[in-house]
C-alpha cells in the first residue's frame, strides 16, 4: 500500500483556475520525493490536498489508504515544515516542540522525553529554555523540524523549508535532514525551486510544469558511489 496514491487528481479552484491536472503518482514507504518546478506549478496546491487542507476536485486521492482530512493531520501520521518556522513566540523551545503532543493521551513525563529526544536529533538540547526570537533562522527552522518530528509520522511534508536560509546553514540542515531520514524511515516530501538541493536530497524527483500544473515525469536519482 504507497503512501500516497494519486490517480488523476486534478484541483480546480472556485475561480474556475485549473492549478493540478491530472497528476498520477505512488509514492511508497521511506521515498525522500522532492517536487520540483516554477512558481505557480501547483506544488503546494498538491501539498494542501495532501494534507486535507482543501480538496481534491477530480480523480482519486488516498494518504495510507484513506481520505486525508485535517483532523487526521491533527492527530498523527502527517507533519508539515513550512519555509517559515511558525513557532509561538512566548513559548520556550521545548514547549513550542511539545505542542503536537498537548491532547495526547500520553503523560507529561513521556512528552517531556519525546521532546528532548527529538530536540537531540537536531542539535538544539542546550537550547530547550530559550525563547524563539532568541534564535537564528537556522535553529528556528531546527526547532521546527523537531516539532514535525516528534509525533513520529509516517509522512513529512516539507515546503521549501529551507530557502530563506544562508547557504552553510542550508548545507548544514540538509545533511541533517538526510540523517534523519535515514534512522526515522519516513516518507519525505519536499517542494523545492533548487534542483540541485533535490538531487542531492532525493530518492526520487517529481518535476513539474505550469498552466496548468502537471507532473511532467518522475525521475529516480541513482544512488552516489558507497
Ligand atoms: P506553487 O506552489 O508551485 O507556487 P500553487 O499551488 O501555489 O503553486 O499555485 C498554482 C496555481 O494556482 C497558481 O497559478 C496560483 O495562482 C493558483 N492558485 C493558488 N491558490 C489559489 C486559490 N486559492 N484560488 C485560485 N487560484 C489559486
Ligand atoms: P547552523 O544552523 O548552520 O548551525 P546557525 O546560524 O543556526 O547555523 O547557528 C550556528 C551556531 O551559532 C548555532 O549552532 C549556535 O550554537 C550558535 N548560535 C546562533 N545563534 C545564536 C544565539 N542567538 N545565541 C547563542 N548561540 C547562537
Amino acid at each position: 500500500r504507497p503512501v500516497v496514491f494519486m490517480e488523476n487528481v486534478s484541483k480546480i479552484y472556485p475561480n474556475g483556475k485549473t492549478a493540478v491536472q491530472n497528476v498520477s503518482l505512488e509514492i511508497e514507504e521511506g521515498e525522500f520525493i522532492s517536487f520540483v518546478g516554477p512558481s505557480g506549478c501547483g506544488k503546494s496546491t498538491i501539498f494542501n490536498m495532501i494534507s486535507g487542507i482543501i480538496e481534491h476536485s477530480v480523480g482519486k486521492l488516498e494518504i495510507l489508504g484513506t481520505t486525508p482530512t485535517l483532523a487526521r493531520q491533527q492527530s498523527t501520521d502527517v507533519s508539515f515544515v513550512f519555509q517559515e518556522p511558525t513557532l509561538l513566540p512566548w513559548r520556550s523551545v521545548l514547549d513550542n516542540v511539545m505542542l503536537p503532543l498537548e491532547f495526547r493521551n500520553v503523560t507529561k513525563q513521556e512528552k517531556l522525553e519525546k521532546a528532548h529526544h527529538v530536540l537531540k536529533m537536531v542539535g538544539l538540547s542546550e537550547y530547550t529554555k530559550a525563547l524563539p526570537r532568541e534564535l537564528s533562522g537556522g535553529m528556528k527552522m531546527r526547532v521546527s523540524i523537531a516539532r514535525a518530528l516528534v509525533s513520529k509520522p509516517k509522512l513529512l511534508l516539507m515546503d521549501e523549508p529551507f530557502g530563506a536560509l544562508d547557504e552553510i546553514t542550508r548545507q548544514n540542515l540538509q545533511s541533517e535532514l538526510l540523517r534523519i531520514w535515514e534512522t526515522e524511515k519516513m516518507t519525505v516530501l519536499f517542494i523545492t525551486h533548487n534542483v540541485f538541493e533535490a538531487v542531492y536530497l532525493s530518492t526520487k524527483i517529481a518535476v513539474m510544469t505550469p498552466s496548468p500544473g502537471k507532473v511532467e515525469s518522475v525521475v529516480e536519482v541513482p544512488l552516489p558511489f558507497p
